[in-house]
């Protein structure tokens, strides 16, 4: 049985594709690999993406897992962009916000003059509905908008995760490793990895994610995280990757 730790996770930079798992027969041995979805398709003139030896990269990629998670401050520096983020948005975000809050309330009078009108016979209701019925339509956009708004400024909260939780998670992965238990590896690899990008065999860049705020229980963390940043993780070694 052959399982890829890391489907669906690695990036080629060169054509934007999914690396997926391929395999290769020798004379006494099968190869895993990783191979870039667009080379596979349509050829290395398409893209010459290196293929790479699976065991290799799954390894390197698992190393430099926990080498981050050994270090709180890549966690702690990636939740403070995040909260630059923020602030940016906040800024730019409040300009609109208040232009929002200001429309909204002109169309809300405007609905209800024109129910007063129609109360009052003021005005035909065919008239009158069609014109409530545009102003509703415009309130709903103007509330989504605002809420969308609302969301993006939200980041604002976010907490790094402390040393003790980033070493549970060191451990259940040390644990699961050990263990030789591929199914539980994998779970946890897709769900703390955001994405593995590969640019050459040389230059590969795993991102990794990492649960945020909020005081989950440590399971739900890990299988679900609700929001996440994402930490930059050392490159493994290329010497470890060469065929
Ligand atoms: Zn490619």
């Amino acid at each position: 049985m052959f399982t890829y730790l890391l489907t669906g996770l690695v990036v080629c930079g060169g054509c934007g594709s999914r690396f997926t798992g391929t395999r290769a027969t020798g004379r006494s041995n099968t190869y895993r690999y990783y191979t870039c979805g667009g080379r596979q398709r349509y050829g290395t003139k398409t893209c010459s993406a290196d293929r790479l030896p699976a065991e290799a990269l799954e390894d390197a990629v698992v190393r430099s897992l926990l080498a981050a998670y050994a270090d709180q401050d890549l966690f702690a520096a990636a939740v403070a962009e995040a909260h630059d983020r923020a602030q940016l948005g906040h800024s730019r975000h409040e300009g609109e916000l208040a232009a929002l809050d200001a429309e909204l309330a002109k169309v809300e009078s405007g609905i209800g003059r024109y129910l007063r009108a129609f109360e009052t016979g003021a005005m035909p209701e065919t008239i009158c509905g069609t014109r409530v019925k545009e102003l509703g339509g415009r309130a709903t956009a103007l509330r989504t908008r605002h809420q969308e708004l609302a969301d993006e400024m939200d980041e604002a909260d976010l907490t790094a995760p402390t040393p003790e939780k980033l070493a549970v998670l060191r451990e259940r992965v040390t644990e699961a490793v050990k263990d030789g238990s591929t199914a539980s590896v994998k779970g946890l690899l897709q769900a703390l990895i955001h994405e593995i990008r590969v640019d050459s065999r040389d230059a590969i860049q795993p991102i990794f994610r990492v649960p945020v705020g909020g005081d989950h229980h440590e399971d739900d963390a890990v299988r679900a995280p609700s929001r996440s940043v994402e930490v930059n993780g050392l490159e493994p070694s290329a010497s470890t990757l060469r065929t």
